[in-house]
């Protein structure tokens, strides 16, 4: 924890408290986090490695948490966020047909993609 800053206090997009964003530099790298004062004791809610979460704070109204390449269930969390910002944030007719006809294909598309990851599975099972 060689080098920090501190930010404006802001709603933590892990937990939902309030915090502060601190940048930690630890070797070459810069990690973010949310620094959260409770009762004297401090906590921390690891954000990502800097470069994500820079994206990341320019996302913070939509509640979007970007993640390293890693993570393989990131497309459930975005997809969470997006739905969680549209519950809030009503959108124009035309935006919300546009919208409407992105995730219908998306969703054929998934659905399609699951099922004949479904037969694969039964077919190496022998079934
Ligand atoms: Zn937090």
């Amino acid at each position: 924890m060689a080098k920090s800053k501190r930010s404006a206090k802001i709603k933590c997009p892990r937990c939902g408290l309030l915090g502060w964003i601190q940048v930690k530099k630890i070797g070459n790298k810069e990690y973010v986090y949310v620094v959260h004062y409770e009762k004297g004791k401090r906590s921390y809610c690891y954000l990502g490695p800097k470069a994500y979460t820079y994206v990341t704070r320019t996302h913070l109204k939509e509640g979007l948490i970007l993640r390293g390449l890693a993570d393989n269930e990131r497309a459930i969390a975005y997809l969470d966020a997006l739905i969680s910002y549209l519950e809030r944030n009503p959108l124009s007719p035309e935006i919300a047909e546009s919208l409407t006809n992105k995730l219908e294909l998306l969703a054929r598309g998934l659905r399609e993609y699951a099922r004949r990851g479904e037969t694969k599975k039964r077919a190496n099972q022998g079934a």
